[in-house]
């Protein structure tokens, strides 16, 4: 792990990714985020909006994440957390919870999300195996105190956060949170920018509405977009994304109603013009799947 930090990082298409993971960046005065870390099983990005009096974090992360971030986000502030967001249910958002719970933190995230956590978050939880580095021995399931329907703000007159319940997209319950003085916009899982695949197999997903979802954040006035994974990035990123998952659908729904077999379409679909979001074959075998599964005949 030492070998990654420090070092400037290239990846094979050429771009050059200037921080590497695990690293703080400052977005904005009083704005945070810290890049996941696939190899520390913390592989979602948390960010952090400091208030006049208090802290806001969006997404949880896993617990052995969200311990070593909790130093990361004292070194930019002495307020006190008062919130963690969960973008979604997804262990990789909201498993830090508890650790937050436990320091005064109130989870928040929507109504559909805090279903999620208590049924299929519950299920997942309780199969994970144990393992001697990654234990959940010492932490538990944590419900939000407060859960939203479609849209609540903090605003203390300073600074303005908006979440906005978008799903079904990536699950069902999935919102979103937005400093629009700012132009930041936090997607959760809605957006990824890395080359380690885009969650379009996850069992949730509803790919029409999650592209429709994406084209509409990408109609605000974003100038930074803080995927789920990876690096920053623009709306370029959040229509690139649409474009992809929208290029899925249509080519295997189209290859679903001529009869061909799941398997046949990951042999044929061609995906290659989507540069990173199509480099893992694995995921697209995936995706091709879920939605060959889900598209109408
Ligand atoms: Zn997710």
């Amino acid at each position: 792990m030492v070998g990654l930090f420090g070092a400037l990082l290239f990846v094979a298409s050429g771009q050059q990714v200037d921080r590497p993971v695990g690293t703080v960046r400052q977005l904005a005065p009083g704005v945070f985020s810290r890049q996941g870390d696939r190899d520390r099983r913390q592989p979602a990005n948390t960010s952090w909006v400091i208030f006049r009096d208090y802290v806001v974090v969006i997404d949880a992360n896993t617990p052995w994440g969200i311990r070593e971030i909790l130093p990361e986000i004292r070194k930019t502030t002495g307020k006190p957390i008062r919130y963690v967001f969960d973008t979604h249910y997804h262990w990789d958002h909201s498993w830090g919870n508890s650790v937050l719970v436990d320091a005064g933190v109130t989870v928040v995230c929507s109504k559909d999300c805090a279903e999620e956590l208590l049924t299929k978050g519950k299920t997942e939880w309780a199969r994970t195996p144990a393992s001697s580095e990654y234990s959940l021995e010492s932490y538990r399931m944590e419900q939000p105190g407060i859960a939203f329907g479609e849209f609540l703000a903090f605003d203390d007159g300073e600074r303005r956060l908006e979440l906005r319940r978008m799903g079904p997209a990536h699950t069902v319950g999935d919102a979103v949170a937005f400093l629009p003085r700012e132009g930041i916009l936090f997607t959760g899982d809605l957006c990824v920018n890395w080359r380690s695949g885009n969650n379009m197999g996850d069992r949730d997903a509803d790919h029409p509405n999650w592209v429709r979802a994406l084209n509409e954040l990408a109609g605000w006035n974003v100038r930074t977009v803080i995927p789920g994974h990876g690096g920053p990035g623009t709306v370029k990123t959040l229509l690139a994304q649409g474009a992809f998952i929208d290029d899925v659908w249509k080519q295997v729904s189209a290859g679903k109603r001529m009869g061909k077999s799941a398997e046949q379409l990951i042999r044929e679909v061609g995906l290659v013009r989507h540069g990173d979001f199509a480099v893992d074959a694995q995921q697209n075998a995936a995706a091709i799947r879920a939605i060959f599964a889900k598209a109408p005949g």
